[in-house]
């Protein structure tokens, strides 16, 4: 991945973290707004419910004293006349005031008043009603002229009145409610409002009724019209401060979604930050079986036959080869050897299963960490795979490092079961390491393969030169086979050769193969 990739890969990364976070949280929002508007159109509609029984109610109770009125016998406005009306204000609470009219409209009486006179009466002639029912009521929305207040209801019939105050209608709303709703009353044969609580603006709430807004969640408005009387209430919403908009926000919902949205945004940065580790890479290439097992000849040093291959594993990763020693140790630490080892013996199986079958002189020589040297997990997936494929045990050979012999013990009963079972257990890298030779003393095993090192300084003055030669007497004093790693030089391999050393690899004879080359490889020697 090259420094443009990364950076595009870690914006990217980023506006996923920040999504994983905000998302919960804006659905934690838009729930809590859903919430609260359905809290807001619920308590609308109990205040309609209470404001429509309200203006029902008076309706009735106007009508009941007009009825009254009706039924008075004496002649009206005479004293008797006047008492009665009286008593009739008085027992309806809602009435302020009762009267009469002539045919004309002109005013007659009042119960505050009492007789009009003729001066007084010549301004009071009542305009045409604002309503009429079929029954013969009539009503006046907003009268000013008429005693007892400045704009009334009133309500006639046959030359009487009676006459209230409209706020009747709404004064009981809103009581104990904290956020106050504009609530009007309607006429709805005439479409003319009948009362407003304050600050309500009539005509808004007019055109609201004409449109007749769809009942929903988010409406700010409520229309209620009464099944029996020619009534219906408008409710609008309040206009809340931010204020209390935040004060009645469901804040449980906002704080779960806020909540939700941190834990999946860690959620989902632990886990980038985990896949796109190195690590996390590499356990995604276990995953995906993307390791190849390059095959590199081991000679014969004094015919040049080959004899088998070492198998080294690579990580195709996207479109490069990464080299062993970039990721094992990495695989060795993360606990991801194991499987490796798996992978690889998987792959010399299906590649090179046949072959081996077909000729048993040859030998695949496979590297092990510690880990496959601590039990006997390997063990038990190497015998039951190779006797699958038909490929003997000798055909099978194992490298061990120092470094994999951590627990001395357990490896040292471990080679003894892997030599057992056929595999002949090499030491790899010999000479490198602290106590290779007490190593020696320590295992049973079946050779020494010269680490790289020793090989590139034979016939150098450097003071290690003659180390592969002590080392190739020490293994034949052993009675241990020996290979003689990176052989790049003829006279390398004459020296080798000379002092006793009967196998080698390197590029003097082959660079790692792949199966199908090393397959050609090994014919081509087998023939010479
Ligand atoms: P090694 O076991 O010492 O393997 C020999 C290394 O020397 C290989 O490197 C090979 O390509 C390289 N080599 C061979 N001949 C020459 C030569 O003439 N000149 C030079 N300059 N190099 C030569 P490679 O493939 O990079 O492997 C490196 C190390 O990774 C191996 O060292 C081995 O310790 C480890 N490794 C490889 N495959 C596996 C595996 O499947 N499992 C485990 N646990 N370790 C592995
Ligand atoms: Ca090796
Ligand atoms: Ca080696």
């Amino acid at each position: 991945m090259n420094k443009i990739q990364r950076g595009a890969l870690a914006a990217l990364l980023i506006v996923i973290v920040v999504m994983a976070a905000l998302a919960p949280a804006g659905i934690g929002f838009l729930f809590a707004q859903r919430s609260q508007q359905h809290d807001e159109a619920e308590r609308l509609n109990t205040v309609a419910d209470a404001a429509l029984f309200r203006a029902e109610d008076v309706t009735r109770r106007l009508s009941g004293a007009l009825g009254e009125i009706g039924k008075v016998a004496a002649v009206p406005c005479s004293p008797p006349y006047l008492n009665e009306l009286r008593r009739i204000a008085l027992t309806h609470r809602q009435v302020r005031d009762a009267g009469a009219y002539d045919r004309d409209g002109r005013w007659q009486c009042s119960s505050l008043l009492g007789a009009v006179s003729a001066r007084v009466l010549d301004g009071l002639t009542l305009p045409p009603p604002d309503w009429r029912s079929r029954d013969g009521v009539m009503a006046w929305y907003g009268l000013s002229r008429l005693p007892g207040g400045k704009s009334s209801l009133v309500m006639g019939r046959n030359g009487f009145y009676v006459a209230a105050d409209p706020s009747l209608y709404v004064d009981t709303l809103n009581a104990g409610d904290d956020v106050a709703s504009g609530v009007a009353i309607i006429n709805t044969e005439v479409s003319r409002v009948i009362a407003t609580t304050p600050a309500t603006d009539a005509n808004a709430i007019l055109a609201v009724y004409r449109t007749a807004p769809p009942v929903r969640d988010d409406s700010p408005y409520v229309v209620r019209r009464s099944v029996s009387m020619p009534l219906a209430v408008v409710v609008s919403a309040p206009h809340q401060t931010l204020r209390q908009r935040l004060r009645t926000l469901p804040w449980g919902w906002l704080l779960g979604g806020l909540v939700a949205g941190l834990a999946l945004a860690s959620w989902a940065a632990f886990f980038f930050v985990r896949r796109l580790s190195p690590r996390g890479q590499l356990s995604d290439a276990v995953r995906r079986h993307q390791f190849i097992v390059a095959y590199q000849p081991i000679v014969d040093l004094a015919t040049r036959r080959c004899v088998g291959a070492e198998a080294l594993v690579r990580w195709k990763y996207q479109d490069r080869i990464v080299r062993p020693d970039h990721f094992i140790p990495l695989a060795e630490h993360g606990g991801l050897i194991q499987a490796i080892t798996d992978q690889v013996l998987d792959t010399v199986l299906l590649e090179l299963g046949e072959f081996l079958k077909r000729y048993p002189q040859y030998y695949v020589s496979v590297n092990l960490s510690a880990p496959d040297l601590t039990t006997h997990r390997f063990l038990d997936v190497l015998g039951p795979a190779i006797a699958r494929q038909g490929v003997r045990p000798q055909q099978i050979h194992i490298e061990a490092t120092e470094r994999s012999f951590l627990d001395a013990d357990a490896a040292k009963e471990v080679i003894s079961a892997f030599r057992e079972a056929g595999h002949a257990v090499y030491l790899d890298d010999f000479g490198t390491g602290f106590s290779s030779l007490s190593h020696l003393q320590n295992f049973r095993i079946d050779g020494l393969k010269i680490d790289k090192s020793f090989v590139d300084t034979v016939g150098q003055d450097a003071a290690s030169s003659s180390v592969a030669s002590h080392i190739i007497d020490m293994a034949a004093t052993l009675d241990v086979q020996v290979i003689a790693e990176g052989i790049e030089h003829e006279e390398q391999a004459a020296y080798l050769i000379a002092r006793g050393a009967q196998f080698g690899q390197g590029w003097l004879f082959s660079a790692p193969l792949t199966a199908a080359d090393f397959i050609r490889y090994a014919g081509k020697t087998r023939g010479a």
